[in-house]
Formats: structure tokens, C-alpha cells, sequence
């Protein structure tokens, strides 16, 4: 489940605390005894890109915490900063208590008593945004760094091979495929492909290597590079025998679908009724330009990928651009879609993944389709 919330966003009276829907209100007297939350991790992302724009910090916990959160004005020696109040958490001794960070909008990350709370201290002109992630637990401070002229003009593409390292995602056991490794080769060939074909075009991929990745980091980088299209690949697999197969470009919206909310789960690494939680919670935060321009995006990928695809593979299926809520795209700033290339669980998809020919011709599609998007923005 996830709620978004804008810290600017303080015109609508707000419940005291925000929760996750089946928690208890903090005060209302219950039954059971919330359990003990504990903070185990803070990591901050996106900060490593040169001149990074934006940086993610992310809290994971154990169990659910109560949380509140407020955006409070510069006071004295204190910047804008973001506050995050846990009731009922613990944070392990091993958490620095200040991290200096100074970039991408974030001065530095500190844990303060005795209200025990989470400070994101911001630089000046920052804003943040906070939302949160469930299975497992975390709250994402997404800082934006104040708005500035753009370094070049080159318009950036940031292509997200998905999974990886721990976590190899579908398979065929029967061709000896892997999600992880296909999808990585994919975006390699995509990226050099799509260098060839505009040379002016800035490519980055979130990992180059078989490592692992979290969700919240793959956007993370898109969004601190002000990357114009972020791009996350995969290869669809279904538990239930397909009749097609085919390629889907997904956008990130809630969905009734429950074949788009399975889906969903399998690639959130999490549980259909944690998908299916979000729903309207999620509607309220969408921007409205940044859905068209994934829209525009997705049906040029959606079309240029069949194109190319069939002229290796004829009988590829079209299953069209698709809404679902994926998290790797939660929070993203550019146009942001997520492709099913092909199917590992359906034989003829199969077969074709496993030649380096259907491969690059899928590749060449996705570029193509990239490319004609960046010129027709
Ligand atoms: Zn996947």
C-alpha cells in the first residue's frame, strides 16, 4: 500500500497522523497493542549524480510505524526542513545519528529526541514530497533541489534493466533464460543503439552489472539526472498457460485489472492486496503532464517495439499500453514507463528470446520508439 503526500500540499486539514489503513489512530484507544516498530535502515539516493537535481532518502522498518510528517519553515540557524514524527518505533544504535549530505536539494539526514523523529534538512529553494511503500515498510522523502537553469540541452534517457543480483525475476527454465541477464543484454543494446541513431542523446542505465537494486533507487537516479524518459524493461511470465504472448507498455495508474495487479505484485516484489490497497490514494498525487507525456512515450515504445519485433518474430502479440501500479515508477518526474518486452512463459516468445537476433531486433524497436518520442515532444 502507499499514500503520497505533498509537504506543500498543507491547505486540507490533515488527520493527526497519516496510516496505513488497517492501523490504529494514534490515541484511539485499542484493543490489541500496536507492536513496536523499529527503523533498521536510512539510505539516501540520487546524490551521487554530478549536479544532482533531486535525492531520495528512504527509511525501511520493521513492522509498521505510526507516522506524521510536516514541511517547517527556516527557524534561526535551522533550514526548511522536512520532519517525520514515529510513534511506538525503535532505530537501531547502529544508524549515524547526522548524515551531511549537501546534494540535491538535501543539506542532511539526522535522527532527534526526545519526540523521536527523522529530520530531512533541506538547502535552500528545496521541496519535498512523502510517501510510503509497504512489504516491507518505508517511507521515501523524495527532495527536489531548487529549480535552476538546465546544464545542457541534450535530452537524457535513463533505461532501468529490472531486477538483478538477489533478484533474477521470471524465467524459462526450459531455454535456460533469466529475466535479470535478458534485460540487462536488452537495455545495453538499446542504449547503443539508440547513441547510433541520435548521437545528441545522453543514455545511463541504472545498473551495468548483475547487482542488486532497490525500487526506490532506480527512479531515484532518473529523477536526480532531470532525465526527459526513464525506461524500466522487462519480460512478462505468467503462472497460468498463456494463449499469446506479446509486448505491454505499462503507465503508472491505478487499475481494477487483475491481471495488471498480479503482475504488479510479482514485479513490486510484493502481495496483490498491497497493489490493489493504493487505488484512489494514489489517483489524488498523479500530475497530469507528466501522465500525458508517459502516455506519449509508452504508445511510440508500444508501437515501434511490435514493429521491429515482428519482423523477427511475425506472430508477436500487440497487448497495448496498460495502466498499472508499479512501483518503480512512483515518484518519477519525467515521462516514465515500464515494458513487458515478450513472454518467457509462452514457447514461441521463448524460443525468440533465446536468439540474439529476435533480442536486438526488440532492442532496435525500443530505441526507435525513444527516439521518435524525443523528437516529437
Ligand atoms: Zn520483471
Amino acid at each position: 500500500m502507499l499514500v503520497v503526500a505533498a509537504c506543500r500540499d498543507d491547505s486540507t486539514t490533515r488527520r493527526p497522523f497519516d496510516l496505513p489503513e488497517p492501523m490504529p489512530q494514534v490515541g484511539e484507544s485499542t484493543d490489541t497493542e500496536h507492536p513496536k516498530a523499529r527503523l533498521t535502515r536510512i539510505d539516501v539516493y540520487g546524490v551521487e549524480a554530478p549536479d544532482a537535481a533531486g535525492a531520495r532518502v528512504v527509511l525501511a522498518f520493521e513492522g509498521a510505524p505510526l507516522f506524521r510528517q510536516e514541511e517547517l519553515p527556516p527557524q534561526g540557524v535551522l533550514p526548511t526542513r522536512i520532519a517525520i514524527w514515529l510513534e511506538d518505533t525503535e532505530w537501531d544504535d547502529s544508524l549515524p545519528a547526522s548524515r551531511f549530505v549537501g546534494e540535491g536539494g538535501l543539506l542532511r539526514v539526522r535522527l532527534a529526541t526526545p519526540d523521536p523523529r527523522v529530520v530531512v534538512d533541506l538547502q535552500p529553494g528545496a521541496t519535498g514530497r512523502v510517501f510510503y511503500l509497504t512489504d516491507p515498510y518505508r517511507i521515501v522523502v523524495d527532495v527536489s533541489a531548487a529549480s535552476r537553469p538546465r546544464a545542457g540541452t541534450k535530452p537524457l534517457v535513463v533505461l532501468d534493466p529490472g531486477h538483478g543480483g538477489r533478484e533474477p525475476g521470471a524465467a524459462s527454465e526450459e531455454h535456460g533464460l533469466v529475466e535479470s541477464h535478458l534485460v540487462l543484454e536488452l537495455a545495453q543494446l538499446t542504449a547503443s543503439r539508440l547513441r547510433a541513431i541520435m548521437p545528441r542523446t545522453r543514455v545511463m542505465l541504472t545498473r551495468s552489472s548483475d547487482v542488486t537494486l532497490s525500487l526506490e533507487e532506480r527512479c531515484a537516479l532518473a529523477n536526480a539526472m532531470e532525465a526527459d524518459a526513464f525506461v524500466s524493461i522487462h519480460l512478462n511470465a505468467s503462472s497460468e498457460p498463456t494463449r499469446k504472448g506479446g509486448v505491454t507498455t505499462f503507465v503508472l495508474d491505478t487499475t481494477n485489472d487483475r491481471q495488471a495487479l498480479r503482475l504488479a505484485a510479482r514485479e513490486n516484489g510484493t502481495r496483490v492486496s498491497e497493489v490493489s490497497g493504493i487505488q484512489s490514494l494514489l489517483a489524488r498525487h498523479h500530475r497530469q503532464g507528466q501522465v500525458r507525456g508517459s502516455l506519449a512515450l509508452a504508445e511510440k515504445i508500444q508501437q515501434h517495439t511490435l514493429r521491429r519485433g515482428r519482423l523477427a518474430l511475425p506472430e508477436l502479440a500487440d497487448r497495448g499500453v496498460r495502466r498499472a501500479m508499479f512501483y518503480v515508477l512512483v515518484g518519477a518526474r519525467m515521462p516514465a514507463v515500464l515494458l513487458e518486452a515478450s513472454f518467457l512463459t509462452h514457447e514461441p516468445d521463448a524460443r525468440a528470446l533465446a536468439s540474439r537476433t529476435y533480442r536486438r531486433a526488440v532492442a532496435e524497436g525500443l530505441a526507435s520508439g525513444i527516439a521518435s518520442y524525443l523528437h516529437g515532444r
